[in-house]
């Protein structure tokens, strides 16, 4: 059973019901609908369907709500696709007015006033450059760098530049107050810059008394990355988000950045995700490149949480053999990991707090004794998401009677979320334990399951034993 996750893009491609549906079975563990593309009545039927699925599949998914942003795109232009040519000019104008290979207005055109001469604009995901060459108090004359192709509405990045955006619009607050109605768990923050952003997201959530929702902060931008550590410590968790990193940073700064951040999150005991173009080639064929099956293997062997697919899912011709391919990638490079070694290199602390030290100890003993699974009762998710996040070699079945609890968990690596009944005593515990156990895995004589929980329950509210179970 495969630890790190799996995060799955929807779109035209996975609209259909028995798609998401094909897309769980093959190792989709959190759904992601990304804001930027999807309306609300979309995502209200995504979300009613996966949860249509996990009762018929006995299966806890993870839904994530990706907010837009304060980004800025171009406005329409007068063909869908409009091809800019090296070397000719273009004027970005502050009036509203719909663009061709001439002219070009923009979402939000304040941010004119800031833009300086000499400023690198990039469009379209970065598939043209302009470069500011004269600019009046209402239109930039921009010279195009290079040949490529400009949609209506696609993306404009103007990298290194600070317009003093407010991070919150409208749309994304009422994102965020779907998000609390529709009980999701996770909000991908788009486009974060510093705490603040992430503050103010805070404030809305308490606003609206939500305490289930987990901010997954997007590192997608230089200051971000300058950021990373405070952003951090308010969030719940990163998402190395490489599409957007690639057009604002050099694109060979990318894998030291995602092995950096991924450290850090672990050290942090947060959430760690790494996106985009894992699988690309995979959106127009049915195998991927050599080189993006490593793409994937480097990110499980830098221990990220989960990988996501993006486009592959989202709008790819193949979406569910791609979640296939990445969960056999995922299988094979995780049979091949040294967790012992992996578990030594992470902590040499000598001294611990208990949860610390016992949830250390559970690893280690897992490890140790070859077991093939650790079952874990958590009540808020805290004892699990310790265990996980010293990466053992089995699986850790987190059974909890609260189904918030249940679907927070979704998300983090090697953890089965599991709903029981609340149990009233430790012997209870251990036979749940051992039932839900059986229901997943063909256990044969002499296999070991490690056991952590609370003793006595119901009276100590931290995890403060282990045992050692072997079958008979
Ligand atoms: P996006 O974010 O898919 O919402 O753009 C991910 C990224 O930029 O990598
Ligand atoms: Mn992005």
């Amino acid at each position: 059973m495969n630890k790190t996750k799996m995060i799955a893009t929807m779109g035209p491609s996975s609209m259909s019901k028995q798609i998401i549906k094909d897309m769980i079975i093959n190792g989709v563990d959190v759904i992601r609908i990304n804001m930027s593309h999807s309306s609300f009545d979309d995502a209200r039927q995504i979300i009613l369907n996966v949860r249509e699925i996990d009762r018929e599949l006995s299966t806890v998914t993870g839904i994530m709500i990706d907010t837009r942003g304060p980004e800025i795109r171009i406005s329409k232009l007068e063909k869908q696709k409009i091809k800019l040519n090296e070397g000719s000019t273009i004027r970005i104008v502050k009036n509203n007015i719909i663009g061709n290979e001439d002219i070009l207005s923009i979402t939000l055109p304040s941010v004119i006033d800031y833009i300086k001469l000499g400023q690198t604009i990039l469009l379209n995901d970065g598939s043209v450059e302009l470069n500011v060459i004269s600019k009046s108090s209402d239109t930039l004359i921009c010279e195009v760098k290079n040949d490529g192709y400009i949609k209506s509405y696609c993306s404009i990045n103007i990298p290194n530049a600070d317009f003093n955006l407010k991070f919150l619009s409208d749309y994304d607050k009422e994102t965020i107050k779907f998000s609390v109605m529709m009980k999701v768990d996770y909000l991908a923050l788009s486009h974060v810059k510093d705490q603040m952003d992430v503050l103010d997201v805070n404030d809305l959530l308490i606003e609206l008394s939500d305490d289930h929702i987990q901010i997954i902060s997007k590192i997608e931008n230089k200051t971000a990355i300058e950021e990373v550590d405070n952003i951090l410590k308010i969030s719940d968790g990163v998402m190395i988000a490489r599409g957007d990193l690639g057009i604002e940073m050099q694109l060979e700064k990318i894998p030291s950045i995602q092995k950096k951040i991924t450290k850090l999150a672990k050290q942090e005991e947060k959430i760690c995700v790494i996106a985009t173009e894992m699988l690309s080639s995979m959106q127009e064929n049915p195998r991927p490149t050599r080189a993006e099956v490593s793409d994937v293997a480097n990110a499980v062997l830098d221990g990220t949480d989960a990988i996501m697919l993006s486009s592959e899912t989202a709008i790819g011709k193949y979406p569910v053999e791609t979640v296939a391919i990445a969960n056999k990638i995922i299988d094979d490079v995780e049979s091949e990991i040294d967790y012992n070694d992996m578990l030594l290199n992470y902590n040499r602390n000598d001294k611990l707090p208990i949860l610390d030290a016992i949830c250390y100890s559970v690893v280690d003993c897992a490890n140790r004794v070859n077991s093939q699974v650790i079952v874990c009762s958590t009540l808020s998710g805290k004892t699990a998401k310790k265990i996980s996040n010293y990466r053992p070699s089995a699986p850790v079945i987190a059974i909890s009677p609260d189904e918030k609890t249940v679907s927070s968990l979704t998300i983090n690596y090697g953890i089965i979320p599991v709903k029981v009944p609340m149990l009233d005593n430790t012997d209870e515990l251990i036979k749940v334990s051992i039932n839900t156990i059986n229901k997943m895995f063909k256990l044969k004589s002499h296999d070991k399951i490690v056991i952590a929980g609370s003793f006595p329950l119901g009276e100590v509210n931290y995890t403060n034993f282990i045992k050692i179970e072997e079958i008979q």
